[in-house]
């Protein structure tokens, strides 16, 4: 027989990591909304408004915007098995964890692949990328504009010039910067972006919004092949989201909720104020860091308002430190991976999360970690940093 489990009681967290990012209680109250159908009148409604919505974070008039069934990765996914067919050409950035994931999938999909690199915590320049498209005749350049491993904002203007000139597609990443610093589908000639619900939009994870540009929808139906996977067919997803409402797979009805909810927040908001929000939130972070002898280690001038990839000193336990910061005081940070385990520490604040209180919390939640380890700081430095950064 099976024994009891007991009522669903996890601890509460102040989620400062890689994401996920706290959530509003808005937004946990739209998930609570009874069911329609799939199909009700009522949730086409609601499906047209999220569209919309998407449309306005994304800065984009493109139709074939959409929350696709998925994590961020499985946008990853739709727009590299959609994009690309065996044998085509695609250029990947690689200088973080996502961009080698990114080539993990577009390989699956029987891509010649081509990687431009650069070191972890480093940009891709500009010159690098435009060599690369003159080697070959390239469909498609794909790139991380948040590279979460790292902290690092990768400019994509001039690339994107470079991509448009060499009539190649451009498909961005933009998992991480989604809702908290500029993406600008339009402006920038993106052609394909995809996202996911539980960073900076601080929803639930389970969505990826993805937006497609005319000319990339024009590639898609142009395929010589199906898509191999059918879940992620977006000629199939299209028809689903489209004028047809044609069905394809039940739409995760909670999780349309909640994303409406959360990118209803944003508006009213305001997307400037929202990425000033992050902008300001990172500088007093930064500030306090630096009052406890701290510094960020992405690429000076390219550093991420949402995600702050920490330098961890010789000498400190980067576990230890992490566990103390959990247990003592509920919130959760992340620590490095691939060649930055143990070296760095990466605390986000993204969406619901940027906030000044989680700012002043953290500084002192890890001034007083660092002083149970033995590490001697002149106390409340931290935050006075912050305070002062903030103008207080
Ligand atoms: C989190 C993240 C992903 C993956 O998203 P999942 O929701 O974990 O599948 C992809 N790219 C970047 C830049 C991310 O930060």
């Amino acid at each position: 027989m099976i024994q009891s489990v007991p009522e669903l009681n996890p601890g509460l967290r102040i989620l400062l990591g890689p994401g996920p990012s706290n959530v509003h209680p808005r937004v946990l109250k739209a998930m609570s909304t009874p069911l329609v159908g799939h199909l009700d009148p009522d949730f086409l409604g609601i499906m047209n408004e999220t569209m919309e919505l998407l449309r306005f974070v994304f800065q984009t008039d493109n139709r074939l915007t959409i929350p696709l069934s998925g994590t961020g990765s499985a946008g990853m996914e739709a727009c590299l098995c959609n994009l690309l067919e065996p044998g085509d050409e695609v250029i990947i950035g690689v200088n973080g964890l996502f961009g080698e994931r990114m080539c993990d999938v577009a390989g699956r999909c029987g891509a010649e692949v081509q990687r431009v690199e650069a070191e972890w915590g480093k940009i891709l320049e500009p010159e690098q990328v435009g060599a690369a498209l003159k080697q070959g005749k390239t469909k498609l350049l794909a790139l991380v504009h948040a590279e979460t491993s790292t902290g690092i904002c990768q400019p994509l203007e001039e690339i994107s010039r470079l991509t448009w000139e060499h009539g190649a597609l451009l498909l961005v990443d933009t998992v991480t910067s989604l809702g908290g610093c500029p993406v600008t589908v339009d402006r920038w000639g993106i052609d394909a972006a995809y996202s996911g619900t539980q960073k900076c939009l601080s929803a639930p994870p389970g969505l990826a919004p993805i937006t497609l540009s005319p000319r990339a929808l024009e590639v898609v139906k142009r395929r010589k092949q199906k898509v191999q996977s059918w879940y992620l067919d977006l000629s199939m997803v299209e028809r689903y989201w489209g004028e047809e409402r044609f069905y394809h797979h039940t739409a995760p009805i909670s999780m349309i909720y909640a994303l409406r909810e959360a990118l209803r927040l944003i508006q009213e908001e305001g997307l400037e104020e929202q990425f000033a929000r992050h902008q300001r939130n990172h500088l007093a972070l930064v500030a306090g860091l630096k009052g406890l002898g701290l510094e960020l280690s992405a690429q000076k001038g390219h550093r991420l308002p949402m995600l702050n990839a920490v330098r961890i000193p010789e000498g400190i336990d980067d576990l230890k430190i992490r566990r103390y910061l959990l247990h003592e005081f509920g919130i959760e940070i992340g620590g490095g991976l691939g060649p930055l385990k143990g070296k760095i520490w990466r605390i986000g604040l993204m969406g619901h999360s940027s906030t000044r209180n989680n700012v002043l919390l953290v500084l002192g939640a890890l001034e007083q970690a660092l002083r149970a380890e033995g590490h001697r700081l002149e106390p409340g430095a931290a935050v006075v940093s912050a305070l002062d950064a903030y103008g207080e």
